[in-house]
């Protein structure tokens, strides 16, 4: 069902489908130094919320953790709602948009469960601009 307030502002793709968080289960999110930085001053080690970074090729990525629910996210309540979702990762926020680097182009990535509606919103320039520059602060 189409929450009425799932909706794309001008810097993050709000998802608010009720009872969903597909994209929450067995992530491979990775963060910015800013997100680590945030996350960190709520209180919570990085060493225990990411990955060791020798099995990441150095990036800093989500760890997951068994759960009722699944293999889930660390951040992942067992009610599947986010328990830092007013500073979860760019990536999150910007979710189901990503880049596809083989046609270098943001697209919607078919793997959410409600990509068909993401896919007939309309993505402006700004949300554009957030994920490139999301891209070019990971990969530089
Ligand atoms: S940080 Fe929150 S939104 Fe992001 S994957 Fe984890 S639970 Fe989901
Ligand atoms: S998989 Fe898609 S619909 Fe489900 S919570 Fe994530 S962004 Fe929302």
């Amino acid at each position: 069902m189409v929450k009425p307030n799932s909706e794309v502002n001008s810097k993050s793709v709000k998802c608010d489908f009720m009872g969903c968080y597909k994209c929450c289960i067995e992530t491979e999110m990775i963060l910015t130094d800013d997100d680590l930085n945030r996350i960190e001053n709520l209180g919570y080690d990085k060493n225990e919320f990411c990955l060791d970074t020798k099995e990441t090729d150095g990036y800093w990525q989500l760890r997951n953790k068994k759960s009722i629910l699944g293999n889930t996210c660390y951040f992942l309540s067992n009610q599947g709602k986010c328990t830092i979702y007013e500073n979860r990762p760019q990536g999150c926020q910007i979710y189901p948009l990503i880049y596809d680097f083989e046609f270098e182009k943001p697209i919607i990535d078919v793997d959410c469960r409600e990509a068909v509606y993401f896919n007939k919103q309309k993505y402006s320039q700004s949300q554009i601009i957030t994920l490139e520059k999301l891209i070019s602060n990971l990969f530089r």
